[in-house]
């Protein structure tokens, strides 16, 4: 079955070499690599008055600086240069760690009254320095709040505490309840369920089961005053805009998500994969809005380049397609007979079994990995995940490449095609380089700027589901137009002193 083998969280988070602690900089550093005008302003530091107060209110407070830098590290390629190039990438600040949505409610207080900025850390494995305390004070860590809190059985509803990690949140659901949320990010076992909702997250199976806010019933929510807020709660409604929606993806900005209410799925009693391969990339794209189009759901539905059809199956003169589905029998067969007469109009038959076995193998270890490239210092690589209409996704694909390929210093540039709906998909280009050391925040930001040059000229949207973060703040007022404004308006509502994660979203 596609969804029941488990990885094991716990591996390093960002296995790189640190700097020295407390060195200067780290605005300089922060601003080079985010061109974020927010890194000119000063940190906020946190006296001690309100530090005892902390203490009182929640479980822990961590102060010592090389504790705190160890607490705050992220996936952000970014984050990796500026702290291998010996500058912390945040200021300083001190780690709250709570286990309960009362000491959320007091922390957030507490901030209110004394003007301490406050980042909420989960499992901390975003790859856009969302979490990063850019303006000091407050990192509030919620690991704590990891308890599940109940079931509706008839509903199939389950409501957890935001902090609960991905494995350990499928092993319970599926062994108490026989029940899975499908929801499966490469990351799912260092990555919490807070930090998915926050983040707008997907996961390999979303072509079936859906991204994150589709998966959301209701949550609860601490605002930048100390209120709790409860949204949602409901299949669909009419009473207004959908609220809950704006609180999906608002990185931390908007408010803490502590409670989180989630439909369920039975766990599928049949799976079954079929593969082919494809001359171009843009032949398989066109595969992939067939099956769409002609109604089947596949829970996978991924196009690799031939790059990276290389890379992962050693099949490099083709572009490998998977079609994998899971659930109830019939609705499988079904899909895939779609599925499969569609790819035999211009497809070539492969070994199923082959490569359904290898993509399961390597499905969790992909995209921080520049496997088939030799270690090197000045290496980095990065993931960029993008969404665009099927109409524009051949030529976003070829202009993409070939932006980043033109930047000095690119090893390569590739992608696939990782979630797919009726009428677009997402493509999720992998970026290298290896360049001199001291070059390579000036590299990756070119690589970005190239390829987002590409993306917002199609008309094409950013992010699929990384999110913003740090990374992609520079072009959200581009991206969005006069939806920015809107953005921004919504943020000083609800959060007038800008105490929640200040200067990320590109606010
Ligand atoms: C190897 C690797 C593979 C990945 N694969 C995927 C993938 O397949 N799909 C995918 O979607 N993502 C993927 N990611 C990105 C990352 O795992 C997701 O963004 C994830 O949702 C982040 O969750 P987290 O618990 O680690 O949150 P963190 O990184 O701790 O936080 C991320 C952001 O959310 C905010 N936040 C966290 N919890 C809360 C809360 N309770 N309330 C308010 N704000 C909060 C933080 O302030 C921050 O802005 C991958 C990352 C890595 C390193």
């Amino acid at each position: 079955m596609i969804s029941k083998e488990a990885v094991k969280r716990g591996y390093n988070r960002g296995n790189y070499t640190v700097g020295a602690p407390s060195q200067p900089g780290w605005a300089a550093n922060a601003g080079e690599i985010s061109g974020d005008s927010f890194f000119g302003t000063e940190a906020v530091a946190v006296p001690q008055a309100v530090l005892d107060l902390l203490a009182a209110a929640a479980d822990s407070v961590t102060t010592d600086a090389a504790a705190v830098r160890e607490g705050t590290r992220d996936w952000w390629a970014a984050s990796m240069i500026a702290e291998t190039s010996g500058r912390p990438v945040a200021p300083e600040s001190v780690i709250v760690s709570v286990s309960s949505t009362e000491q959320v409610q007091a922390v957030m207080r507490i901030s209110d009254a004394h003007n301490i900025p406050v980042t909420v850390s989960a499992g901390r494995s975003n790859v856009t320095g969302a979490a990063l305390p850019l303006a000091g004070g407050i990192v509030l860590d919620i690991c704590g709040m990891d308890k599940f809190l109940g079931f509706d059985e008839q509903s199939q509803i389950i409501e957890v505490e935001a902090g609960v990690f991905g494995d350990i949140f499928e092993e319970k659901i599926q062994a108490e309840y026989g029940m899975t949320l499908g929801h499966w990010p490469s990351s799912y076992a260092i990555s919490t369920v807070g930090g998915w909702v926050a983040c707008r997250g997907a996961g390999q199976l979303s072509t079936r089961y859906g991204k994150i806010e589709d998966m959301v019933f209701g949550m609860d929510v601490v605002l930048a005053n100390g209120d709790l807020v409860t949204l949602g709660n409901s299949s669909r409604a009419a009473v207004g805009p959908d609220l809950l929606q704006m609180f999906i993806g608002s990185e931390g900005t908007l408010g803490v998500v502590t409670t989180i209410r989630l439909q369920l799925h039975r766990l599928p009693d049949h799976g079954r994969a079929i593969a082919y391969g494809f001359e171009t990339f843009a032949d398989g794209l066109e595969a992939c809005r067939q099956i769409m189009q002609q109604g089947a759901t596949p829970a996978a539905l991924r196009l690799y380049d031939n790059l990276e059809s290389g890379v992962q199956f050693n099949l490099p003169d083709t572009n490998v397609l998977l079609v994998a589905d899971e659930g109830a029998k019939e609705s499988v067969e079904a899909g895939l007979e779609i599925s499969e007469r569609v790819c035999a109009e211009t497809g070539i038959k492969l070994d199923d079994e082959a490569i359904f076995e290898r993509w399961l193998d390597t499905r969790y270890l992909t995209g921080k990995s520049a496997e088939g490239f030799k270690s090197s210092p000045g290496l980095v690589a990065d993931t960029l995940e993008m969404v665009g209409r099927w109409k524009d996704l051949p030529a976003i694909y070829d202009e993409v490449v070939a932006a980043v390929n033109a930047i000095p210093g690119t090893l390569a540039g590739s992608a696939h095609q990782s979630h797919a709906y009726v009428d677009g998909a997402c493509l999720y280009f992998s970026i290298r380089g290896d360049i001199a050391v001291e070059e390579r925040a000036t590299w990756y930001r070119s690589a970005w700027d190239a390829a987002n040059e590409v993306i917002i000229r199609h008309g094409a949207t950013l992010s699929h589901h990384h999110g913003v973060g740090l990374l992609r703040a520079p072009y959200m007022e581009e991206s969005l137009g006069g939806g920015f404004q809107v953005l921004r308006a919504v943020k000083t509502a609800l959060d007038p002193k800008n105490l929640l994660n200040p200067g990320k979203l590109g606010l």
